[in-house]
């Protein structure tokens, strides 16, 4: 499969979304296990920025342990996830910023915006060490139903 895609099982998808609508209107964060590009687990991690609300910091504790975990299974951490509670599913500056800040851009970034919280959207993005964003297209599994 080509870089330009992430496969998350449509389970995993619910998962990640059914996290971010207990923790609402605070942030929820996470990350995803996989191989390549294909995502095999979704590890919810504690928000324990002073400010859920608008931003999000991994609990350390529960980060180190997963990518342990993970390593151990022969996988890695291959995406990073958070949601918007109240903006829309696209990279902040502050997302930006971090995520050149912490090194963590060999990773996907997956965004699930909750501005409509019966129709959640959910986005994958990759962020260059230059800081640019290009947007990744989410496969899964099972029937595709496209609008028109
Ligand atoms: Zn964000």
């Amino acid at each position: 499969m080509k870089n330009n895609t992430i496969f998350i099982p449509k389970k995993i998808i619910g998962e990640i979304i059914s996290h971010s609508l207990n923790n609402d209107p605070n942030e929820s964060c996470g990350v995803l296990q996989g191989s390549g590009v294909i995502v095999s687990k979704f590890h919810p991690l504690k928000n324990i920025h002073e400010n859920p609300q608008n931003r999000y910091t991994f609990d350390p504790v529960e980060h180190l342990n997963v990518e342990k975990k993970s390593d151990e299974e022969g996988e890695e951490i291959i995406a990073i996830f958070h949601s918007h509670t109240h903006t829309q599913a696209y990279l902040s500056e502050t997302d930006v910023k971090n995520a050149l800040m912490s090194g963590y851009i060999q990773q996907f970034y997956i965004i699930v915006s909750l501005v409509e919280k019966t129709r959640p959207v959910l986005r994958a993005y990759r962020i260059s060490d230059q800081g640019d964003i290009t947007e990744i297209i989410v496969d899964f599994d099972g029937p595709k139903y496209i609008s028109r």
